[in-house]
């Protein structure tokens, strides 16, 4: 759709993007050695083209058609094949796997793009009066399975896009509050703040393909959580049309009024409604801010220092340290050092083995600082006397610099790998700090066995990415060689065995990815089967045909 800006139908980000490694001579023999697979070959499993896809006729019958189209405008009602592939599926390995190869199942009949809260409502009205199906669409960067139409599902479908209503529409600059249409994607809404100075301080690593609505409806975190919140936190009013009413709640700093209703909309991924706007908290762009590279002598001694941080007086942009795993994949994933930085390099790790570090335990982590000078000068000699206390020392603003410019761009790295042979993907959790170590553990182990059942080379690793006062988030990294028929089932294994260990060593079932089909299997488990309940009924109440996003969450 004009002025609507869609990734790749079949991968991440926009076309003509792409992951190389040529410039980074450690990540071929890295991937050969962990995951089996050779890079350097061109690419063996391409997607298919889009001409070879076989896209199913459109469910949509002439009255419906009409009712959307006086609604919203004919220019803005679609049955474009292109429109409806790139609406069918988030961006999980499954669903990446299953559109590169046009397993296209049931999807979306047609896509709308309302402009305002009044056309969302009516909308929603007519689809549910014409017990049709109605899925709204954000950035479609989901991964938890959270856009797919249900298997068999016989109702039309329609594709509610919130792409045209992506404006800044208010700040409140007494309060620190602005008002923004729930269609805006992360570098527009941002660019539009920042444009009067201020920041909504909320960057996941999809920030770029993703949008507030989106963020809302899975209960989003980003990467500077630690001082700006989660959008659970950050989110204070908002708009959602519901079938028949609409529902508004005032931004407010806090309230007592029961159960709280901003709450139950948080995560509910389109069963309850289409979020048309939000009120967020928003902050002055600060005078500085800073990311700093630290090294730890091992992962057990980088989580304690991080959990004595988040205890200590500095308070951190972000915190977050890699273990030994992933610290060898970012080095590996380094482009060539020359010059000055190459000897800077080996000095380095010379003085480290000197110091009798053993270099394989290694923890790289990154901790970012942001405020007026004085503020971050202080934070940052807390923090290095902490670091210190525990073994570590500071390595410099040079990784801190990169690891921002970098952060946007490793999702292209799954696209890369899928062409090549293996299957790349995430699952994050969080628990008590308590009992972050042993689940750290326990879930290594558990990934491991699931690449001997399977019968795959397979590599997992880990950081610890946002601090709360209680506990932390783990957030996994895995990937397997998939030779042959069956990639979907041994991946199942796999991320079966990460989620079921999260459950079992005290963790939740996902700490920012949402529930949607994928994680809903351990929903009872993580919420008690009295809690899975409260959410059925509130679902099915407010939607009790089901026209909304069934399947999902419960
Ligand atoms: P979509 O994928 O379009 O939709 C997600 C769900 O929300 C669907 O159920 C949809 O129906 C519903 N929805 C969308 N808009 C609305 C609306 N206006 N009203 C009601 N329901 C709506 N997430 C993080 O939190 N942090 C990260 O760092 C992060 N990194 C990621 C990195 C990669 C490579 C990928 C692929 C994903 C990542 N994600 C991350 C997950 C994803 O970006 C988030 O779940 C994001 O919040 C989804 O937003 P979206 O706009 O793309 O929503």
């Amino acid at each position: 759709m004009k002025g609507v800006q869609h990734m790749k139908w079949w991968g991440w980000g926009l076309d003509g993007i792409s992951f190389h490694h040529e410039d980074k001579p450690k990540f071929a023999p890295f991937v050969r050695e962990r995951v089996g697979i050779d890079v350097t070959t061109p690419a063996a499993r391409p997607p298919l083209r889009f001409e070879e896809l076989d896209v199913p006729e459109p469910r949509l019958d002439d009255d419906l058609r009409s009712t959307l189209a006086g609604l919203v405008g004919e220019e803005y009602v679609t049955t474009d094949a292109m429109e409806r592939v790139v609406h069918t599926f988030g961006k999980s390995v499954r669903d990446l796997i299953r559109i590169r190869r046009g397993e296209l199942g049931r999807m979306p009949d047609v896509v709308v793009y309302p402009d305002s809260t009044d056309e969302v409502a009516r909308v929603v009205d007519a689809v549910v009066a014409a017990d049709a199906v109605l899925i709204p669409f954000g950035g479609g960067s989901n991964i938890a399975g959270s856009l797919e139409v249900p298997r068999g599902e016989t109702r039309t479908v329609v594709s509610v896009d919130l792409g045209r209503m992506n404006k800044l529409l208010e700040i409140d600059e007494e309060s620190g509050l602005a008002l923004i249409q729930a269609g805006a994607l992360g570098p527009h809404l941002e660019e539009q703040l920042q444009q009067r100075g201020w920041t909504i301080g909320h960057f996941p690593d999809s920030f770029s393909h993703s949008t507030l609505g989106g963020w809302i409806a899975t209960r989003s975190s980003g990467m500077q959580s630690d001082r700006y919140g989660d959008i659970a936190d950050i989110t204070r009013g908002l708009t959602m049309a519901m079938p028949g009413k609409v529902l508004t709640l005032r931004p407010l700093p806090s309230s007592s009024t029961g159960p709280s209703v901003r709450e139950m909309v948080l995560g509910s991924e389109g069963r309850l409604g289409v979020i048309t706007e939000a009120w967020v908290n928003v902050k002055r762009v600060a005078e500085e801010r800073v990311v700093l590279g630290y090294f730890f002598p091992d992962f057990a001694t980088g989580l304690e220092a991080l959990r004595e941080i988040h205890k200590s007086d500095a308070t951190p942009l972000v915190g977050r340290v890699s273990d030994e795993r992933e610290t060898q994949f970012s080095l590996a994933t380094s482009k060539k050092s020359k010059g000055i930085s190459k000897y800077v390099t080996k000095g380095l790790m010379a003085y480290l083995t000197r110091k009798g570090w053993d270099l394989q335990k290694l923890c790289l982590s990154f901790i970012g600082f942001e405020g007026s000078r004085s503020h971050v000068a202080l934070q940052q000699r807390l923090v290095r006397e902490i670091v210190t206390r525990h073994g570590g020392i500071v390595v410099g603003k040079g990784p801190g610099v990169l690891y921002d410019q970098k952060k946007f761009d490793t999702p292209y790295l799954r696209d890369f790998l899928l062409d090549r042979g293996a299957a790349a993907d995430v699952s994050d959790t969080a628990a008590p700090w308590s009992k972050l170590k042993p689940l750290y553990d326990n879930v290594i182990a558990a990934a491991e066995g699931a690449f001997a059942e399977i019968g795959c080379q397979g590599y997992i690793m880990c950081h610890l990415s946002h601090n709360y006062h209680s506990g932390a988030c783990l957030y996994f990294t895995f990937a397997v060689a998939h030779e042959g028929p069956g990639v979907i089932e041994k991946y199942d294994v796999v991320k079966r065995a990460i989620q079921s260990e999260f459950i079992r060593s005290g963790g939740t079932l996902s700490h920012h990815h949402g529930v949607g089909v994928e994680h809903s299997p351990w929903l009872a488990e993580d919420v008690s089967p009295a809690g899975q309940e409260l959410i059925g009924g509130l679902l099915d109440f407010a939607d009790p045909k089901h026209n909304l996003n069934p399947g999902k969450i419960v």
